[in-house]
């Protein structure tokens, strides 16, 4: 399978710069009606994430777009995150310019990892519920309710359209025994 580069603040022990400073930006609104390229950068991430079967969600800035997209499988998931593999292709969700306007329930906390820190999990608090007003991969106007797994991944992928990524949480950092070493100078300086 031709898979698009994921961008990563750090591969083998060294960090990227030149990827962490396009994950750090953060991402402009698409023009609604979309233009040209908007309609390109969204087809662009949805074959991106469709390309890939080791994500349940990716966020335009990710495959170097900084434009306020993302895509995710809405099922799929137990409430703790396990992947029971009832997803197909028509589970996938885009959302484009999403915003979140309303919360509901006590902060939950899993850890979570994600696709441009390899090798690390932190402990991260969501919301269970979650109201998000935005525009679909046609530019239609949506306004969806997300619960338990799935409003999480739309939380941390909305976090990557302001530059913000699970390292910057003050959660506890799960980290491989073996690479231990290697990642409390990494983490220092990401
Ligand atoms: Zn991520």
């Amino acid at each position: 399978m031709n898979e698009t580069r994921v961008l990563t603040l750090w591969n083998d022990g060294v960090v990227n710069e030149d990827d962490a400073a396009v994950l750090r930006r953060r991402c402009e609104e698409l023009p609604i009606p979309f233009d040209a390229a908007a309609r390109e950068a969204v087809r662009a991430l949805r074959e991106a994430f469709l390309g890939r079967d080791d994500a349940s969600g990716l966020a335009a800035p990710q495959i170097g777009i900084s434009k306020r997209i993302i895509a995710f499988r809405n099922r799929g998931f137990t409430s703790d995150g396990a992947v029971d593999g009832t997803w197909s292709k028509k589970d996938v969700e885009i959302l484009v310019n999403p915003r979140i306007t309303q919360t509901r329930g006590d902060l939950v906390v899993l850890s979570e990892g994600c696709l441009s820190c390899p090798d690390v999990r932190v402990q991260i608090a969501r919301f269970p519920e979650i109201k998000v007003r935005g525009y679909d991969m046609f530019g239609q106007k949506v306004s969806r309710r997300y619960f338990d797994y799935v409003a999480r991944i739309v939380q941390h992928e909305m976090d990557h359209l302001d530059g913000k990524l699970i390292v910057d949480y003050e959660g506890a950092v799960l980290v491989p025994k073996k690479k231990r070493n290697l990642f409390e100078s990494l983490l220092a300086r990401t």
